[in-house]
């Protein structure tokens, strides 16, 4: 037994060793990356559930490793959290979409929101109003152009704190979404709380709505209860016409996912728009 345990305790030494390692190794080439211009975003429109109007894109993250090709948001984000590197990282997105919101309103769309993804270390930085703030006059843009997309890992951080930081940029005009909802343990309780604009109802719930019963009365009813809170509710991971319907039918009203369109590229953003949108 005291042999197992030893070997188990190497097992364990060995396995955290690999981990800061990687994580050590990530945040070097994070550094590189940024300076080598790896970094990208792409832009995945999203759209009024009934007229199929653009109301704006979500900006996600792209990585073009030199040897490892792309490496999907999911796997250095969560590694990169709550260092100084993914608040860097985070500059320089919140300033690429604010470039690429004066490209939008210069190719003639003025209304259109970018939405920001914000992870729970940015949003501990105490600078991050004062940053916003800055490139907003930079850019002579208003908080309107822009959505803050918050998950609930973000909100259960610290409540006071969260509730704080949302109140001064709130008052600065940005607005705030609510990501992947329903996926945490006490969604409801944010509502309350949090001076929230927009749910999410998370892919999860949308891949099965028309297969699984609880999907789609849990679809049904966030949809009803959000808007009788006078919010907005956003369905994403929408891949077929046949769920698009029953969402529409639902008064669910805005769509994101495949079925309209995958994230496009930002240096295709404008072929794409010449062929999809009337300006
Ligand atoms: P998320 O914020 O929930 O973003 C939605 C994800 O769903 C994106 O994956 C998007 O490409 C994918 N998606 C959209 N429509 C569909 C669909 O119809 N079907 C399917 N199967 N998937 C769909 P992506 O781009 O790989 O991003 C993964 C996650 O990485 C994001 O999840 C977000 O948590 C994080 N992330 C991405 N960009 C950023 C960023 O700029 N900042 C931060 N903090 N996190 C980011
Ligand atoms: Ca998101
Ligand atoms: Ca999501
Ligand atoms: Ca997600």
């Amino acid at each position: 037994a005291k042999d197992s345990g030893g070997s188990q305790y190497h097992v364990y030494h060995q396995e955290m060793f690999q981990r800061v390692a990687h994580r050590v190794m990530l945040e070097g080439e994070v550094r590189q990356a940024l300076a080598r211009e790896q970094f990208s975003l792409s832009l995945q429109p999203q759209l009024c559930a009934k007229t199929k109007k653009l109301y704006g894109f979500e900006a996600l993250l792209r990585w073009k490793h030199p040897e490892r090709g792309m490496i999907s948001p999911e796997d250095f984000i969560p590694i990169l959290e709550n260092s100084q590197h993914m608040i860097e990282l985070g500059y320089w997105i919140m300033r690429r979409c604010f470039e690429l919101a004066v490209e939008i309103k210069r190719y003639g769309l003025n209304d259109i929101r970018i939405a920001i993804n914000l992870s729970a270390g940015q949003f501990v930085d105490a600078n991050l109003p004062a940053f916003l703030q800055s490139l907003l006059q930079e850019f002579s843009l208003t908080a309107q152009s822009f959505e803050l997309e918050l998950t609930e890992q973000t909100l259960v951080k610290d409540i006071d704190h969260t509730i704080a930081m949302m109140e001064a940029l709130k008052d600065i005009g940005f607005s705030f979404a609510i990501d992947d909802f329903g996926t945490g343990y006490s969604s409801l309780a944010y509502l309350k709380k949090l001076p929230v604009d927009v749910i999410k109802i998370d892919k999860s719930f949308i891949f099965g709505m028309l297969e699984n019963h609880s999907d789609y009365q849990i679809i049904k009813s966030t949809i009803a209860m959000v808007k009788n809170l006078g919010l907005t509710v956003i369905a994403e991971g929408v891949e077929t016409k046949a769920q698009l319907m029953s969402l529409s039918e639902n008064d669910c009203d805005l769509i994101q996912g495949y079925y309209y369109s995958k994230p496009v590229p930002e240096i295709e953003l404008f072929t794409f728009m010449d062929k999809h949108i009337s300006a």
